[in-house]
């Protein structure tokens, strides 16, 4: 029910932690993060209260990162698990994914990667997108691209976050029907569903349009339509009170 994205100088971890607090009022089920670090992608996830990510973590922290995304869930397809839990990643592990939302074609989506080899591990519809995005990456080895490629093959209502390992400065988010909000900072990036995940952080902020993708890097953003096209970009100054 909440998303949290981020590229930046600070430590991606603690800023989507934090962000995944500021959002905790949505309700949800479930939680998880995502981090690029090393080369690599580490993931934790937990069914429950950020609590019990937060002990997940102590217990395994994961590597310091620049990148990364966080969730919480509100679960519509399979139950409140570890495994349903989201970040979802693709069978090698590169590419991880966070949406709210549902994707009403996901077991059609579901059959055609298992016949392509894909093994999927959740009961998720959100799981599909994972490998749709490792499939689109492989030829095209650019995630915004991955990301609009695999958005036109999707229906229903989405938010969606994701990171590659092979783009480690990179996070790309897209909407269609669900909301996402871009935090514009200095050297640094938010993604979030609600400005309330990043305003400590920044209060520029540009609204995604529907069915649009948006690239996340440290030095600025670029938005484009699911066909490609640029998109007009309208930052806005966010002027309410984050502390109430
Ligand atoms: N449909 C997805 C799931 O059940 C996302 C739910 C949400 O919006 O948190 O995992």
């Amino acid at each position: 029910c909440g998303i949290v994205g981020y590229v930046g100088p600070q430590s991606a971890l603690e800023v989507v932690m934090a962000g995944l607090k500021r959002l905790e009022y949505r309700g949800y089920d479930s939680a998880g993060v995502a981090v690029l670090a090393d080369g690599g992608l580490a993931t934790a996830k937990k069914a429950g209260k950020l609590l019990n990510l937060e002990k997940e973590l102590d217990g395994r922290p994961l590597p310091a990162g620049a990148t990364g995304i966080g969730h919480t869930r509100w679960a519509t397809h399979g139950g409140p698990t570890d495994t349903n839990a989201h970040p979802h990643i693709d069978n090698a592990g590169r590419v991880a994914v966070v949406h709210n939302g549902i994707i009403e074609n996901f077991a059609l989506l579901r059959a055609e990667l298992a016949e392509r080899g894909h093994e999927l591990a959740s009961e998720t519809d959100t799981e599909v997108v994972a490998h749709l995005l490792a499939e689109e990456f492989s030829s095209c080895a650019d995630l915004a691209e991955a990301m609009r490629l695999a958005c036109r093959r999707l229906e229903g209502a989405f938010t969606l976050v994701a990171v590659h390992a092979d783009e480690p400065d990179v996070v790309v988010g897209a909407r269609r029907n669900s909301p996402l909000v871009v935090g514009v900072g200095e050297g640094e990036a938010f993604l979030a569903s609600d400005v309330a995940a990043f305003i400590a952080h920044t209060r520029s902020a540009i609204e995604l349009g529907q069915d649009q993708v948006v690239e996340l890097r440290r030095d600025g953003v670029t938005v484009t339509g699911f066909d490609g096209r640029p998109a007009d970009v309208r930052p806005y100054h966010v002027d309410w009170d984050a502390s109430a």
